[in-house]
């Protein structure tokens, strides 16, 4: 199969070291596996499967996701690269073992410079069925395990700080916090630390009867899913879906800060400048929420563990740190001071001149 040249000339496509298009007509597996960055160690990052509109759709997704885990993960400062996967989930019934092990087959045949492990619509147990096919795969079930608590974490962490700086408070008592996606899997466990540290929580999710319990529990109030925008807050912490800062909800923020576990929370690079013109202060979603990937480490080496992981995310705050007052002083936008800094140290690391990350 010929690669278009379009691929290439793709926005997102920056210099990815390897892209690889996998089929399988027999268990119907059309994938598509992007190597970023190997200047660190493996890529590593998680494999997505989803019903793309159009395959030109599922190779925008994979460039994206997969120079946005090069980005976490050198901003993380961990020994490994970044890429990540997709499939265009088969339509109609299919075997979902016998695809993932040709998943795993196409894994395996990059010898090593890309470990998968799941992201959105694939389960621990699918990385079982790929695990029979190639060794590189972690986010097993006997594995690391749910990697949420430690992502929600560094979020809390991160909360903390954003709250220092931009709002001058040395505590989270009584600081108004709205929280998106509040009953997920990070949001859960992040609205227990804030409440723990007596935020003023207002919350929101589309699973109505679970957000009235954790609500009821901690204390909180809540607010229907679109009204979030319009909360009077100190800090909007995003831990639903992406793009949800874009041209038709920024107006609507009455925050000082927005600082949360989603993935790609601003629709636009664009949107960073916007955010400072308003003088809304904003944590770059991939530098605060890369506790999940850090938790990962223990399941590629040992070395690893739980002090490691929580010396690391002691990292991530003084990151941030850096890059808001950089921010601050240089009056930029802190999702363009983040991604400069990030290019700059793979490209530091491609030169040699990055000490190996511990
Ligand atoms: P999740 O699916 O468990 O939680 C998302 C929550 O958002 C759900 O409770 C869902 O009901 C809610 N939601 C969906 N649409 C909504 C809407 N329109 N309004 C309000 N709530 C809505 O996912 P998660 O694992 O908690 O991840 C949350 C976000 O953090 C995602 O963007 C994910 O990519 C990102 N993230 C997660 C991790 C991790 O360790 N799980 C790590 C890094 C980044």
């Amino acid at each position: 199969m010929s690669v278009p040249a379009s691929v290439f000339e793709h926005p997102a496509f920056d210099n990815h070291e390897k892209v690889l298009f996998a089929t399988d007509p027999a268990t119907g597996l059309q994938a598509i596996l992007a190597v970023h960055s190997t200047v660190r160690g493996p890529a590593v990052g998680g494999c997505r499967m989803w019903s793309y509109d159009s395959p030109a759709d599922a190779v925008t997704d994979v460039l994206r996701l997969s120079q946005g885990m090069s980005y976490k993960n050198i901003m993380a400062d961990l020994p490994i690269g970044g890429g990540k996967s997709v499939i265009i989930k088969p339509k109609g019934d299919f075997d979902r073992d016998a695809l993932f092990q040709a998943f795993g087959r196409a894994v395996d045949s990059l010898g090593g410079h890309y470990i998968s492990a799941e992201d959105v619509g694939v389960s621990p147990a699918d990385m079982l069925s790929a695990r029979r096919t190639t060794r590189h795969v972690v986010g097993l079930p006997d594995g690391t395990g749910d990697p949420s608590p430690t992502t929600a974490k560094g979020v809390f962490l991160g909360i903390q700080l954003v709250a220092e700086k931009a709002l001058g408070k040395s505590s989270l008592e009584g600081v108004k916090i709205a929280v998106q996606g509040a009953t997920g899997h990070v949001g859960s466990y992040l609205c227990e630390h804030l409440a723990k540290a007596g935020a003023d929580l207002t919350l929101t999710d589309i699973h109505e009867d679970a957000l009235q319990a954790l609500a009821a529990k901690l204390g909180a109030k809540t607010v229907g899913k679109d009204d979030i925008y319009d909360v009077e807050a100190d800090i909007f912490a995003p831990c639903a879906l992406g793009s949800i800062i874009n041209e038709k909800t920024i107006d609507r923020l009455k925050v000082r800060a927005i600082a949360g576990a989603a993935n790609n929370q601003l629709a636009t690079r664009e949107m960073g400048a916007e955010l400072m013109k308003r003088k809304v202060a904003y944590a770059p979603d991939y530098v605060i929420n890369a506790g999940g990937i850090i938790n990962i480490m223990g399941e590629i080496d040992s070395r690893f563990d739980k002090k490691w992981v929580e010396g690391k995310l002691q990292g991530l705050k003084a990151t941030l740190a850096e890059i808001l007052d950089t921010a601050e002083n240089e009056g930029r936008p802190a999702n363009l001071i983040a991604d400069e800094i990030a290019r700059q140290r793979i490209e530091d690391a491609r030169a040699g001149k990055l000490q190996a990350a511990e």
